[in-house]
């Protein structure tokens, strides 16, 4: 299988084109950013992130169509090309959600309420086991726990990991048999079906996808 630092930064770029035209997307680098970096300086105060870096250099931010990256895009490096591949599905997950709540129902459920900021969450980490199935083959015990876990960073209680948790290891047998649970995982596999095959796990058939 090819590493994930031997990924092309043509290949990553060339997802990244497609998946900003398909879902009206820009990407910009997070450091510089005027009110990204007056939200990491707020974060920090309030001690919701532990340090002004952690917020800028750990976490991807989308916020409207805007993706906020702290790591150069196609430039394998703290964050593989393959993470940065999955990320920008998952971030075009959250547009797609927002497009189809509508912006003020989505951000004021995503700001008000960690239950429904779980369940939003959860529906977008779906696109990762979409991803991560497509690349590897399986879905390890494991990745739904792991997955889950990251939501500590997002300020939710035990019981909200919990529910993530279950949430994903319920669609692991669709997903393992072939099956899309989210639109942006669909329009991503489509694309790398077509443009990056070398990347697929022997054990995942070439679906052929008509959207790319
Ligand atoms: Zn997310």
């Amino acid at each position: 299988m090819i590493a994930d630092s031997d990924i092309s930064p043509a290949t990553v770029r060339g997802f990244y084109d497609f998946m900003c035209a398909e879902y009206r997307a820009n990407v910009k680098p997070k450091r510089g950013d005027l009110a990204m970096e007056a939200a990491a300086t707020f974060l920090a105060t309030v001690q919701i992130q532990k340090s002004r870096d952690a917020f800028l250099d750990n976490y991807v931010t989308t916020m409207g169509r805007t993706v906020f990256v702290p790591y150069e895009v196609g430039v394998d490096g703290r964050w593989s090309c393959w993470q940065q591949i999955e990320t920008l599905a998952h971030e075009c997950e959250h547009i797609h959600q927002h497009d189809t709540t509508g912006a003020l129902a989505h951000g004021f459920d995503y700001l008000m309420s960690k239950a429904r900021r779980t369940h939003i969450e959860a529906e977008a980490y779906a696109v990762n086991l979409e991803l991560h199935h497509w690349r590897y083959g399986t879905i390890e015990d494991w990745y739904p726990r792991v997955r889950a876990e990251s939501m500590h960073g997002y300020g939710v209680s035990d019981a909200d990991v919990a529910y993530m948790r279950r949430f994903l290891a319920s669609r692991a047998p669709t997903i393992s048999a072939g099956g899309f649970l989210s639109h942006a995982g669909r329009s991503a596999i489509a694309w790398l079906d077509r443009h990056a095959p070398e990347l697929r796990s022997p054990s995942v058939r070439d679906r052929r996808l008509p959207w790319a």
